[in-house]
C-alpha cells in the first residue's frame, strides 16, 4: 500500500471519528478476527447481512464457532417463515456484521438494499453495528459511490445471487446515464436489489457503527 492510499485511509478514519463512527484499519484480512473479537463477547447475541467480505475475513465461521447466541438466516432447512423471523430479532441483536457498499473520504457510508433488512439494521435496531470493508470501498464522494454501486457493486451481486436483471447480463445499470440527476430508475426487474439507497452521516449514537477498513482489497 502506498502512501497516498494511507493518506486517504488516514483521512477516511478522522472523518468517520467525526461523524461518530468509530474506525479501525488493520493490514490484512487475517487481522480482522482479533478487533472482532474485542467488540462482541461470548454469549452475544449476533447477527449480519449478506456479504462477500465478511466470509473472506473468517467473520461468518466466527458466528457460526458456538461462543455466540448467533441469528443464523443462512442455516440449512431454514423456512422462508424463520428467515423472516430472523430479520425481526436482529433487531435486538447485540452486534450486526455487514460490509458497506461504500465509503466517502469525508466519512459517510453508502449503502444500497434491495430487502432492505441489512439497511434498515443498520439504521436501527442492533446495540453494535460493525461493518468490514477493504479499503476498495472508499470513494471521494457520495456521486463516486453511486456510480461504485451502479459499475462494481450491484452487477457482480446480481449474478451471485442469481438475480435476472440488467446489469447481470450487461455487467452495468440500465439507469447508469440518470446518476446524480434523480434516484436511479429505469430497471424494472422484480429481481432488482437497488431499492433504498441510505446515506449515514453524523451518527447521534456515538461509536454504535464501528468501521473496520482492511489495506486489500475485499468484496463488491
Ligand atoms: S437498478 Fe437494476 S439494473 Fe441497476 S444496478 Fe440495480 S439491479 Fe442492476
Amino acid at each position: 500500500m502506498n502512501a497516498e492510499t494511507m493518506k486517504i485511509i488516514e483521512t477516511t478514519m478522522e472523518n468517520l471519528k467525526a461523524n461518530n463512527m468509530k474506525p479501525f484499519f488493520v493490514e490484512k484480512k487475517e487481522d480482522v478476527l482479533a478487533v472482532v473479537r474485542t467488540l462482541i463477547k461470548e454469549g452475544d447475541t449476533v447477527s449480519n447481512g449478506g456479504s462477500e467480505t465478511l466470509k473472506q475475513c473468517g467473520i461468518i465461521d466466527e458466528l457460526k464457532s458456538g461462543r455466540y447466541n448467533y441469528l443464523n438466516r443462512s442455516r440449512e432447512g431454514i423456512t422462508p417463515e424463520e428467515v423472516e423471523r430472523v430479520y425481526r430479532d436482529t433487531y435486538s441483536a447485540d452486534a450486526y456484521f455487514a460490509s458497506s457498499n461504500a465509503i466517502t473520504e469525508t466519512g459517510c457510508l453508502y449503502n444500497v438494499d434491495g430487502n432492505s433488512n441489512r439497511v434498515s439494521a443498520i439504521l436501527y435496531g442492533p446495540k453494535s453495528v460493525i461493518l468490514v470493508c477493504g479499503y476498495n470501498k472508499i470513494v471521494r464522494n457520495i456521486e463516486e459511490a453511486e456510480l461504485r454501486v451502479k459499475e462494481k457493486a450491484a452487477p457482480p451481486n446480481t449474478v451471485r445471487l442469481n438475480c435476472d436483471t440488467y446489469c447481470a447480463k450487461t455487467g452495468k445499470c440500465v439507469s447508469l446515464s440518470k446518476l446524480g440527476r434523480e434516484i436511479p430508475d429505469g430497471c424494472r426487474s422484480k429481481a432488482r436489489i437497488c431499492c433504498n439507497y441510505v446515506v449515514s452521516a453524523q451518527q447521534r449514537h456515538i461509536d454504535r457503527i464501528k468501521v473496520i477498513i482492511v489495506g486489500e482489497e475485499l468484496g463488491y
